[in-house]
């Protein structure tokens, strides 16, 4: 049978999450919106207590988010029905998102290079490793979407990588203290020879270049970062060193991987942001005389009850989908192709029910008077990084048609 309850002993992890978001997020959300994190007085030192606490909290249990987080390891389980490190990560992370997505974006340590690390490091690794708040940087000039196209370059040297390229829109890439850079070991091997590798900020070769202005999610720093001649020792060099096939392509496939742990991250941060507008939404109503009953069917009721009905069911499927892959995750059963539905159901419906949000709440949806606005501006990046929405499409044609990525382009 299945119970769609979300697990008991998760209880306490969502509460302290939404305690976090009234108390901490909410009050500072405007400010940070404000001062955007590309001008002087970005950097939010409000967060840096907070991640001191939630360190606290990680070192004491199962719960936490980053780099503890998406850990598959299967030493020694029994195998089962299991909600781990996965599900506490989402729980938490969808709650903090109904307070703040940037605010989450910028929570030192908890950084998707960390989810990265979680997913591929070696023990070793993992164990060098912890502590650090680490960046994903896959996005160049010539490429978003088509990740294979990397054209960074990583030259073995000695016990060293020399790492050359332009990394951009790298989200908190000026404050995290160290990079996953997806790099190619030999262009000519193709999609094969693509590794990451983990370099530490203040590695010699290293630059941050700027930051950029953008539409939402402002107090998250988005950077450019150059790599010239930048050695890294090759021990930081994430997975196999080996080159794949074209064909086979498990290196590649590896680093894809990662995904796999962090789409459905991403959609629930979607999921998130949606509730707090609908949560919002469901007070204005309220407060208009607008009830809003979920056992009558939605053409009896008045037209902003029926919308606010549809956009509820529009969220759950979005929430299930989401817990899904994650719970699949957790249980170490391939989820390429449920992690994308739920990248894409819950990317899309986010901006769909945040923007539609506006529309019901009409001036006062569009004004700063709530953080509606914010929200529908917030939302769209979660539809676009870790995939776009057309991308997490694709995926899952593919896989439901059972055709290659050279097929189905
Ligand atoms: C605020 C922000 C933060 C980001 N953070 C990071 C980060 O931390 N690390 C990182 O590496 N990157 C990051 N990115 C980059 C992000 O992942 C890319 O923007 C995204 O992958 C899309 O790439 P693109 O912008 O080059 O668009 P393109 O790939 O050029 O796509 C343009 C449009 O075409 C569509 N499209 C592309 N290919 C296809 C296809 N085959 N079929 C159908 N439609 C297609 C896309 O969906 C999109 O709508 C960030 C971007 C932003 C804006």
């Amino acid at each position: 049978m299945i119970n769609l309850e979300t697990p008991k002993k998760f209880d306490l992890l969502i509460n302290q999450a939404h305690q976090v978001s009234t108390e901490i997020f909410r009050p500072i959300s405007r400010k940070y919106d404000r001062v955007s994190s590309a001008e002087p007085g970005g950097p939010i030192k409000e967060l840096d207590t907070l991640a001191a606490l939630i360190d606290g909290m990680n070192s004491g249990g199962e719960g936490g988010t980053g780099a503890r987080g998406v850990r598959r390891d299967s030493k020694g389980e029994e195998p089962g029905n299991r909600n781990g490190t996965n599900m506490s990560s989402v729980l938490s992370v969808m709650e903090a998102c109904w307070g703040d997505v940037a605010l989450v974006l910028s929570m030192p340590r908890q950084g998707l290079g960390d989810a990265a690390i979680a997913s591929v490091a070696s023990d070793e690794q993992l164990e060098r490793f912890g502590g650090l708040w680490a960046s994903m940087a896959i996005t160049e000039p010539s490429f978003g979407s088509d990740s294979s196209a990397v054209s960074t370059t990583a030259v073995r040297d000695g016990d060293h990588y020399v790492l050359n390229g332009e990394k951009i829109f790298v989200t908190s890439g000026s404050r995290s203290n160290a990079v996953v850079v997806w790099a190619t070991v030999d262009k000519s091997r193709g999609r094969g020879a693509i590794k990451s590798f983990v370099v530490e900020k203040g590695t010699p070769g290293m630059e941050v270049e700027r930051l950029e202005h953008k539409l939402g999610i402002k107090a998250s720093d988005t950077a450019t970062i150059r790599f010239t001649d930048c050695r890294v020792p090759a021990e930081n060099m994430l997975g196999s060193s080996e080159i794949e096939d074209a064909g086979d392509a498990t290196g590649f496939a590896g680093a894809m991987q990662t995904f796999d742990n962090t789409r459905p991250l991403v959609a629930g941060m979607a999921v998130g942001c949606a509730r707090a507008a609908l949560d919002e939404m469901e007070d204005l109503l309220g407060q208009a005389g607008v009830e809003v009953d979920y056992d009558r069917p939605a053409y009896v009721q008045t037209g902003a009850a029926a919308q606010y009905l549809q956009m509820e069911a529009d969220w759950e499927a979005a929430y299930l989908l989401t817990l899904e892959s994650t719970w699949m995750a957790d249980n170490r059963q391939p989820n390429s192709l449920q992690a994308s539905m739920a990248k894409a159901k819950a990317g899309r419906v986010g901006v769909e029910i945040t923007t539609r949000c506006v529309e019901l709440a009409g001036s006062l949806g569009y004004s700063e008077h709530s953080l509606l606005e914010k929200w529908a501006r917030d939302s769209k990046i979660l539809d676009i990084f870790e995939g776009t929405q057309q991308i997490q499409q694709l995926i899952v044609a593919r896989r439901l048609l059972g055709k290659s990525s050279g097929e189905l382009k």
